[in-house]
C-alpha cells in the first residue's frame, strides 16, 4: 500500500464526498495529504481518521475562491511538508439548477467561483513548485456535464465543460514541463451533493445504481500514481456507462 509513497497531496472539498475518500485513500497509499474544507470539526475528524488509520495529514481551512486563502494553503503546506506532488480539486458546488433565462447573475458568479476559478487559483499558486521539481500531478473534478447539457443547469453544465478546457490548456502548457493534468467526469455520486436526489434516470443507465464516492477515490489514486504517467490531458468518465447514450 505505498503507490502514493512520501507524496504530498492538496486535496480541496476534503471534509466530504469524494474527496474525503479521495484523501483518506492516498493517506492509505502513502501520501502526505492536505485536507482543505471550510469546516474545522469535519476537517478535524476527516484528520483523526487519517492517522488513526496510520497516515499522515492535517487540516487546512481555506475558501478556494479566495486567491488570499488558497495562496496561504500552499504556502503552510511547503512550511510543513517541504513540497507539492499532487493537486486534487474536488471542490465544488451544484446549488443552481436553472436554465439561462431563470439563473441570477449572483448565482452564476458563485458557481462558476468555486468550480472554475477555485481550481485555476490553486494550481496557480502550486504549479511554481511543481515545475521547479520538473514534476506534478494536476486532477480536476468534471461531470457528466462537462460533456452533455440537461438537468444540469446553465451555470454548472458550463462550469463543467470549463474545466475540460482548463484540464487540456495545463497539460498544453505544462506538459512537456513535467505536469500530468487530467480530468475525472463522475456520473451519479452518492455524496451530501446529491443527497435527496430520487434520479428516475438511474435505472436505466447501463450501471443500474449510483457511484460510490470510494470508486472514485480508486480512479484519482490510479491517476495519481507514477503508473498513469503516459495519461495526460485526459478526460476519464466515471459514471456506470450513463453518457453512452
Ligand atoms: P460534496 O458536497 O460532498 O463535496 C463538495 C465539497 O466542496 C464540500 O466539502 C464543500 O464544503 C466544498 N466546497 C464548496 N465550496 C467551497 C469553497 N468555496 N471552498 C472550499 N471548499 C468548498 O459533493 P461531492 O459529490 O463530493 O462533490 C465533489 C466534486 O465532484 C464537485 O466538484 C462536484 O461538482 C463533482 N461531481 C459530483 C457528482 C455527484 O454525483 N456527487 C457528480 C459529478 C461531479
Amino acid at each position: 500500500m505505498s503507490k502514493l509513497k512520501d507524496k504530498v497531496a492538496i486535496v480541496t472539498g476534503a471534509t466530504s464526498g469524494i474527496g474525503e475518500s479521495t484523501a483518506k485513500l492516498y493517506a492509505a497509499e502513502g501520501a502526505k495529504v492536505v485536507v482543505v474544507g471550510r469546516n474545522e470539526e469535519r476537517g478535524a475528524e476527516a484528520v483523526a481518521a487519517i492517522k488513526e488509520a496510520g497516515g499522515e495529514a492535517m487540516f487546512i481551512s481555506a475558501d478556494m475562491t479566495k486567491h488570499t486563502e488558497v495562496e496561504e494553503c500552499v504556502a503552510k503546506t511547503l512550511e510543513k511538508y517541504g513540497t507539492i506532488d499532487i493537486l486534487f480539486n474536488s471542490a465544488g458546488i451544484h446549488d443552481a439548477y436553472d436554465n439561462a433565462l431563470e439563473t441570477d447573475e449572483e448565482s452564476w458568479d458563485k458557481l462558476m467561483a468555486i468550480n472554475v476559478k477555485g481550481p485555476f487559483l490553486l494550481s496557480k499558486a502550486a504549479l511554481p513548485t511543481m515545475l521547479d521539481k520538473g514534476k506534478g500531478t494536476i486532477i480536476n473534478v468534471g461531470s457528466q456535464s462537462s460533456f452533455v447539457a440537461g438537468a444540469g443547469g446553465a451555470a454548472y453544465v458550463t462550469s463543467k465543460h470549463a474545466i475540460v478546457g482548463f484540464t487540456k490548456q495545463l497539460t498544453y502548457d505544462f506538459g512537456r514541463k513535467g505536469i500530468k493534468a487530467n480530468l475525472i467526469a463522475p456520473g451519479f455520486i452518492d455524496t451530501e451533493m446529491t443527497e435527496g436526489i430520487d434520479d428516475p434516470r438511474l435505472k436505466d443507465i447501463p450501471a443500474e445504481r449510483a457511484g460510490k464516492p470510494e470508486e472514485v477515490a480508486a480512479l484519482a489514486l490510479f491517476l495519481a500514481s507514477d503508473e498513469s504517467d503516459y495519461i495526460q490531458g485526459a478526460e476519464i468518465k466515471i459514471d456506470g456507462g450513463w453518457t453512452v447514450g
